[in-house]
């Protein structure tokens, strides 16, 4: 993973599409929206501003993040302004690498191209779910095969590939859900985001909710099916490098329903590690373990609100004789018993 990314954010400049989660057509043909479409020099501005905070260590890398929109659905002549516009720090190795998010049905041989004729070598997809039904009922506007395609040709073609997936979009179910997971883990992406449909002011969702024809996760239930979901995507060593959605107060002000937390990720990450500490001090009972050892990285995590996973293994019978130690060495994600 890069050690910093330069976030260049670019609106959702004209997208045709109408995802029932998606509020986007509220806000662009909207003058305040157009005013907001990112210039070339405020992409320079931003790459050199963020490299002139960062110490740059000999080992760090830096990779320019174009996050927003669906960037290889922008005419090819914006594509190429906007990656122009930061391919020259990659040429004198102030960058390392440039990475673009966008939607599955916009990627083809000639948009493959194109990246690598700029250097780009992480893709990000939305590809949200892959079954049908439930890519139909959330408007998204293209298939579960159109998604694998995309995987393919990009893997293929040498790029860092990154997947979305939600789960809580309408038409969902927890079996389709682990279908999605499971299979979009055998696409082989190199790493993975897990976003929890929340119901947003303005989108096609809001309308199915305020009618009675979509009821959201619960926080509980979000938080069980994103961890479910990880567990999927660890057993094939896939990274999820994010649980839940970017906090924002603008983010926070549309939130009409659905299972938003700012700390999403943490208590999934929490559930996560509570439930693999207990069936391992579990497994070993007998063996009568004398230390447990977790990533200092993970503590926080592990620890839960007011200690409250150590007091639960605690009150289960299964810290008895056992000291928790937390390790600077260890790998994140990874609990240990001695
Ligand atoms: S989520 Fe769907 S509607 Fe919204 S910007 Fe992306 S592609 Fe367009």
């Amino acid at each position: 993973m890069p050690h910093l990314i330069i976030p260049i954010f670019i609106a959702h400049e004209g997208c045709p599409h109408r995802c029932i989660f998606c509020d986007q057509h509220t806000i662009t043909g909207n003058p305040a929206a157009e005013s907001r479409k990112i210039g070339l020099e405020t992409v320079k501005e931003t790459i050199e501003k963020w490299l002139a905070y960062s110490q740059r260590e000999q080992k760090a890398t830096v990779q320019v993040a174009f996050y927003g929109g669906s960037f290889t659905g922008l005419p090819i002549q914006r594509q190429k302004e906007l990656l122009g516009a930061a391919r020259p720090y990659l040429d004198d190795v102030r960058v390392d690498s440039i990475r673009i998010s966008t939607r599955p049905d916009y990627i083809d041989e000639n948009i493959v191209s194109l990246l690598q004729q700029y250097s780009v070598s992480v893709v990000e997809l939305g590809i949200q779910s892959l079954d049908p039904h439930v890519l139909e009922t959330s408007t998204r506007g293209h298939t579960d095969k159109q998604s694998e395609s995309a995987v393919h040709l990009l893997r293929e073609s040498g790029f860092t590939v990154g997947l979305q997936v939600m789960c809580g979009l309408p038409g969902d179910s927890t079996c389709r859900l682990m279908a999605t997971a499971k299979k979009a883990a055998e696409l082989g992406p190199d790493f993975v985001r897990i976003y929890p449909t929340l119901v947003i002011k303005g989108s096609g969702l809001e309308k199915m909710y305020l009618e009675g024809n979509y009821r959201p996760l619960s926080l509980l239930k979000a938080l069980a099916l994103a961890s479910r979901m990880k567990e999927v995507f660890d057993r094939h060593h896939i990274r999820v490098v994010r649980m839940g959605l970017q906090t924002s107060l603008e983010l926070e002000k549309k939130i009409v329903a659905g299972p938003y937390h700012p700390a999403f990720g943490e208590l999934v990450l929490t559930r996560d590690l509570f439930s693999r500490a207990r069936k391992l001090l579990h497994r070993h009972r007998q063996k009568a373990p004398k230390i447990l050892s977790v990533a200092a990285a993970d503590e926080s995590a592990f620890r839960g609100k007011n200690n409250a996973s150590l007091k639960r293994l605690a009150a289960l019978g299964l810290l008895e004789g056992i000291e928790v130690v937390f390790d600077k060495e260890q790998d994140r994600n990874t609990i240990k018993l001695y």
